[in-house]
């Protein structure tokens, strides 16, 4: 019987795992990252999503958008590259408008909305991205129906719900998850072959072998609209940075509730702190960690 791992993944296990940069390293060693989000009315998601790839040391970002949001969020990003994709109502009509193939790793969801195309989309990203797949956010409406599909791809696969997207995935209520965080998480991370990121306080991270790392860092200040989105960014770029795909993704939680916590301590209070604050205090968090 092989015993599952559950503990605390604190400061001493990121300083001991953190990515260091070579100083002969070039942007093409630190990942090619694409994030796929946004509609007409979430535009705010995926800019928050690619700057923090960017202030996460993602190497070339491109962020894949609906083409009616183009000019608006390519004018709120100078650092990445833009892909505009073909649109119906103001979402995704459906059809990628690139070749995923040439990325490292690939996060779907942030602003996508709850339209038909969307579901396309990430049916054709579970075939063809053949490189580790993060669904965020309404990604993870649409996987809902698409799940079964988890089981056979061959690629890492990792979601990141909140209580209530993670009750949506699994046909459970809410209060069943809230008292079964570890027992369902695990569950389904093993059942479905995933790295499971369950968000809210003491986030777990649980791995497709159904070992269990619980989060030490964050605080109330990240309960606002846009911190889901700026981890998820987080994400992707520690994923294509680092060999083990667990440390990757317990240092990026760590990292992204870290920031709240210092800017809490800071300049800031939990009421007023919001998401772009979250990767504008990513700075500090990296320094201290160096
Ligand atoms: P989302 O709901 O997708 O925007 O994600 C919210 C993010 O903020 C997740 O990373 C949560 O773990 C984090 N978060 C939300 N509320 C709290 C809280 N009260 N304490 C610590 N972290 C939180
Ligand atoms: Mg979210």
């Amino acid at each position: 019987v092989v015993k599952l791992e559950r503990r605390c993944w604190t400061e001493k296990e990121v300083r001991k795992t953190m990515q260091r940069r070579s100083p002969s390293s070039h942007k093409g060693m630190h990942g090619k990252g694409l994030v796929i989000g946004g509609s007409l009315d979430m535009t705010g998601a995926p800019v928050m999503t690619t700057k923090a790839v960017l202030r996460a040391g993602g190497g070339l970002t491109t962020l894949a958008i609906p083409d009616v949001i183009h000019p608006i969020v390519a004018s709120q990003i100078v650092e990445a590259m833009f892909s505009p994709w073909e649109t119906e109502n103001g979402h995704f009509n459906g059809e990628l408008g690139t070749d995923v193939s040439r990325f490292d790793a690939v996060a779907f969801g942030p602003g996508v909305g709850r339209e038909s195309g969307g579901e396309k989309i990430l049916s054709t990203l579970l075939d063809n991205a053949k490189v580790p797949l993060i669904v965020d956010a309404d990604g993870l409406f649409y996987l809902t129906r698409l799940k079964e599909r988890l089981k056979t791809r061959p690629y890492p696969t990792i979601l990141t719900p909140h209580t209530g997207e993670f009750a949506r995935l699994t046909g459970c209520s809410i209060e069943e998850i809230e008292k079964n965080r570890f027992q369902l998480s695990r569950k389904f991370a093993l059942e479905y072959g995933v790295y499971l990121v369950l968000k809210g306080p003491f986030t777990i991270v649980t791995t497709p072998s159904g070992s269990q790392y619980v989060n030490t860092s964050g605080n109330a200040a990240l309960a606002k609209g846009g911190s889901g989105d700026v981890l998820t960014g987080i994400i992707l770029a520690f994923v294509m940075n680092h060999e083990n795909l667990q440390e990757a993704i317990s240092n990026a939680v760590y990292v992204h509730g870290k920031a709240a916590d210092v800017l809490v301590n800071e300049n800031h209070s939990m009421i007023d702190c919001i998401a772009t604050d979250i990767i504008e205090g990513l700075p500090s968090v990296f320094r201290t960690l160096n």
